[in-house]
């Protein structure tokens, strides 16, 4: 709506926001610019909460220019849950992402990247998904009458690839070199046969912000969000959607991020704690959906951490397991693997007992029955 320009995480390099563009010439990765000033003098919580409570309640701070171009399936007012009895290290809320359409949070980014699809005049669209963006980007694809192909690594839990087929998308295995090898196939696609290529790239990332624009909406005071990190677009997402509420004087302070990954691909962890590159590996993890070898918003997950003055950890696989189950025995909270490492990560990091805590619990225990 407001929108300026797109520019260049890395070099700053500006381009126009009619170019549909993935990367900077540079490599890096796009971020949308907006004209604060102006969103400034159109909004206040007293304006936004006369609309229903979900993630297009906060339409000004999204990349959409005319109504008609949305496709959204009830995204976004997900529930907030303040831990009754694991929450022992002190005051932890559990944002469930679950409850959403596909059953995770990657609906928020869905809805944006697809309406802007549209707008961009797309008829059919092409992703690579270890499983949680390819359901939502199907069903998405079937409400808007796109066709989606979506390459998927194979090993992906089998629940999302039936949520893929369910919605009709045309599914295409990928056997070896899992979602890095996933995501070439998908961007080969796109130059070759100029499919609409969906996936974390910038406007994805502008619709995770409406998960920080939920918490500050609904919450008094937040000292640190608690979030998992695959290629890192959730987390850098929602920094941004903080960082613009407070340019915007919707916010005073800024809560401290926190990044938890799994031992077994600790990519963004590891860069941040020893201030070197980010180093490729080959994940060794059962929580699929952040078993990302080379973070696409690696980068921008790393300025996140820093910047809020933030922390990160890595957690075993044991412990997502231990910490799974303890949300779904002891708070009535099932979700998968994936979901729980943020709680995983409050446990490893013995955050202060009277700090507020939100872990944000990204995707629905019944995607994955296997790592119970
Ligand atoms: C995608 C996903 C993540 C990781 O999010 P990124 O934006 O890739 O960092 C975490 N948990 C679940 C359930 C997901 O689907």
């Amino acid at each position: 709506m407001h929108v300026d320009s797109l520019a260049c995480f890395e070099c700053g390099k500006t381009y126009p926001k009619t170019e549909l563009r993935y990367r900077c010439d540079c490599g890096g990765s796009l971020e949308i610019i907006y004209r604060y000033d102006e969103i400034k003098g159109k909004i206040s919580w007293s304006r936004l909460r006369k609309r229903k409570f979900n993630h297009w309640r906060y339409r000004e701070f999204f990349p959409i220019i005319k109504d008609k171009h949305i496709i959204s399936l009830g995204e976004g007012g997900s529930p907030l849950v303040h831990s009754r009895k694991i929450g022992t290290c002190g005051n932890v809320h559990f944002k469930c992402e679950g409850i959403s359409q596909t059953g995770s949070f990657k609906d928020r980014g869905t809805t944006v990247e697809l309406s802007k699809a549209l707008e961009l005049g797309a008829t059919e669209v092409v992703a690579a998904s270890t499983g949680n963006m390819g359901a939502s980007i199907s069903a998405y694809a079937a409400a808007a009458g796109l066709k989606a192909t979506i390459y998927v690594p194979t090993g992906s839990p089998h629940e999302k690839i039936e949520q893929m087929h369910s919605y009709g998308a045309h599914v295409v295995p990928v056997k070896h070199g899992g979602y890095v090898q996933a995501a070439k196939y998908a961007y080969r696609d796109f130059k070759k046969k100029q499919i609409y290529l969906l996936g974390d790239y910038a406007y994805r990332g502008e619709g995770e912000k409406s998960v920080a624009f939920e918490l500050a909406d609904e919450m008094k005071k937040i000292d640190h969000v608690i979030c998992p990190i695959g290629n890192g677009t959730l987390i850098s997402g929602m920094w941004k959607g903080f960082r613009e509420l407070k340019m915007t004087g919707m916010i005073k302070k800024l809560p401290k991020m926190i990044g938890v990954q799994a031992a077994g691909c600790n990519t963004v962890v590891r860069a941040f704690n020893t201030g070197l590159e980010i180093k490729a590996v080959t994940p060794k993890t059962i929580a699929g959906a952040i078993a990302v070898g080379d973070p696409s918003d690696g980068d921008k997950a790393i300025a996140a951490l820093k910047e809020s003055d933030g922390t990160a950890t890595v957690v075993s696989d044991k412990e997502i397991l231990t910490a799974r189950r303890e949300m779904a025995r002891h708070e009535g909270i099932d979700c998968e693997p994936c979901g729980a490492v943020a709680w995983a990560g409050i446990k490893k990091l013995k955050l202060p007992a009277d700090a507020v805590k939100v872990a944000i619990v990204t995707g629905h225990g019944l995607k994955d029955l296997e790592n119970l």
